[in-house]
């Protein structure tokens, strides 16, 4: 068996059955003679990719018709700057929950357009990362909304519980954790995600927002970022990435043909508890992050003996596991298991840690 699995972090891992439908079609799509990325994103053929990629997102992840569905360029951190544009005045106060460093980088960011509270809720007890419990954020009571990060993907934190702030208008950066769980988008008041996790390749950028959100004009909001400029020009007002749009159309469709979010999640937390108890059952490897919070989508650790970390990335590439370097920033290993990620792959990386502890040990 010489398949080779993908466990980058970012772009990574698209199902392999689309990989193969765009291949077959990219050159001839739709009989128009022409690929999908050479015709006009306003032309009638590219114009039902948009809606129906919307039409399907709504089912799939069950959006209200009170919020937007909007595609941006720019990625997750265009929206780190976007968010606070849109919806601040200067000196208005934010709350920006810290839990590792993309909410980090939220916060850097937003430091620029408003004042951002920063609420730490990492908690270190017996050399175990623990998150706050929401009733111990402190919020602060005049912030316009609360920004947090589900899934922290380099560190591998993620919080699956909603928060449930009465009266607070809260954002999520979804980038790594969109569509592997069921979310009732109804507790949010902004939910992002970058494409090129669990959605698409890099691209598009998502964000659904609920309607009384958008207020009047803000004057110094570039236009592409201007969240009333997208709805006006149903996320088109310059040109969009349209090959990961049409991807991401492609992606929403083989999710809802697995069976939907309550599919996908059980899937997802099958293969990720697989690998955990395989990292729990040694200390040959380690995984500090308390059991609640550690991420279905990434999983880090770390070898005990670190002067080995080196060898495991190599052996592991000759044994046809890819890209399982841990984040320069955190170092040791890390295995994104994206919804792409087929069980096998999670079974065969489990297969490859027993032999090399063996051989080392
Ligand atoms: C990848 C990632 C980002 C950055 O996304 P870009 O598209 O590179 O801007 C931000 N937040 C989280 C949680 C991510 O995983």
């Amino acid at each position: 068996m010489n398949t080779t699995y993908n466990f980058s972090a970012g772009p990574s891992m698209i199902p392999k059955d689309i990989l193969t439908q765009y291949k077959k079609e990219f050159y001839n799509w739709r009989n128009l003679g022409a690929s999908v990325i050479e015709i006009s994103h306003r032309s009638v053929e590219f114009m039902k990719v948009v809606e129906e990629c919307e039409k399907n997102l709504r089912f799939l992840m069950n959006i209200p018709s009170d919020y937007h569905v909007l595609f941006f360029s720019g990625g997750a951190r265009g929206q780190f700057s976007a968010i606070p544009m849109n919806l601040t005045k200067k000196n208005q106060l934010t709350d920006y929950v810290c839990s590792g460093y993309w909410s980090n980088a939220a916060f850097e960011e937003a430091k620029k357009y408003c004042l951002p509270q920063r609420i730490n809720v990492i908690k270190h007890n017996n050399n175990r990362i623990n998150i706050l419990p929401f009733s111990e954020w402190k919020l602060n009571k005049q912030s316009s909304y609360v920004h947090y990060c589900p899934n922290e993907t380099l560190e591998g934190i993620e919080i699956k519980e909603e928060p449930n702030f009465l009266n607070k208008i809260i954002i999520g950066d979804f980038s790594s954790t969109i569509l592997s769980r069921r979310i009732d988008v109804s507790k949010y008041g902004l939910i992002y995600a970058s494409a090129q996790k669990n959605i698409s390749s890099s691209g598009v950028t998502l964000v659904i927002i609920r309607k009384d959100l958008i207020t009047s004009k803000k004057k110094l909001v570039p236009s592409i970022l201007d969240y009333n400029i997208a709805i006006k020009h149903q996320s088109m007002f310059n040109t969009p990435v349209t090959f990961s749009w049409y991807l991401a159309g492609l992606v929403v469709k083989w999710l809802i043909k697995q069976g939907g979010l309550e599919e996908i999640e059980k899937k997802n937390e099958i293969k990720a508890n697989l690998l955990y108890e395989k990292i729990d059952t040694t200390d040959f490897y380690i995984n500090n992050i308390s059991k609640k919070y550690r991420s279905y989508m990434n999983v880090p650790f770390y070898l005990k003996n670190e002067k080995l970390n080196k060898a495991f990335i190599k052996e592991a590439l000759s044994f046809g596991l890819y890209a399982l370097k841990g984040h320069k920033i955190v170092g040791g290993i890390r295995a994104s298991i994206y919804n792409a990620m087929p069980i096998e792959g999670v079974k065969k990386l489990i297969n490859f840690m027993n032999y090399f502890e063996k051989k080392y040990k």
